[in-house]
């Protein structure tokens, strides 16, 4: 791009959105998207294999787990983490060039990410995204009707346990609704 960097002052604040696994939180992202290309989505590494439709370098960078080992030991990862038994990360250097360019820059990452997120940008800004209701929650998680009951009750533990982290973030917003959730975030990251 070769934009001019802009003062400290102006650089718009890093945004994380996290929230517990089910939550909603791609839905509202791609939604985002559409209606606001300006904002820059902070493209991960993973070791996982690409769903139908993904396009490496678009949604994910698919990376082998020695590359993964790399990009880790050579510092190149702002944060990363294991989600179940793969590997994910966000590539530093571009997250950087966007803010200094003055680009809002969102990352959509899971719960042990954003908490290295905060300790490794204390500028950043944390936002929660929270189901409307614990039932609500269930439905989504056990709605696809495909896996047995002991994964279900797996990840409905796991669910319990990132509802948990809510007060370690800086902003709640209850996923009512994709359009509303969108706009909030919008606004938190002064583009609307
Ligand atoms: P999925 O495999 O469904 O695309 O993503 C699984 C989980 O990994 C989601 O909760 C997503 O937010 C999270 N995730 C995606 N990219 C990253 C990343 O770079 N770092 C971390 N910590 N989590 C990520």
């Amino acid at each position: 791009r070769g934009a001019t960097p802009v003062p400290p002052d102006d650089r718009p604040r890093l945004t994380v959105l996290s929230g517990p696994s089910g939550v909603g939180k791609s839905t509202v992202v791609a939604h985002m998207r559409k209606e606001h290309p300006e904002v820059w989505l902070s493209v991960s590494a993973t070791t996982r294999t690409p769903r139908p439709g993904e396009q490496h370098g678009v949604h994910y960078f698919f990376v082998t787990d020695e590359e993964m080992d790399k990009l880790i030991a050579n510092g190149e990862l702002l944060e990363w983490a294991e989600f179940a038994g793969n590997r994910y990360g966000t590539p530093r250097a571009a997250v950087l060039e966007h803010l200094d360019a003055g680009v809002p820059v969102l990352l959509e990452i899971d719960l042990q990410g954003a908490r290295q997120v905060r300790e490794s940008m204390a500028d950043a800004q944390l936002v929660f995204l929270a189901p409307p209701s614990w039932e609500e929650l269930v439905r989504r998680l056990t709605g696809r009707g495909t896996e047995s009951p002991e994964v279900i009750e797996r990840r409905l533990q796991a669910a319990r346990t990132e509802l948990a982290a809510e007060p370690e973030f800086d902003t709640t917003l209850v996923n009512t609704s994709v359009e509303e959730v969108a706009r909030e975030l919008l606004a938190l990251m002064n583009v609307v």
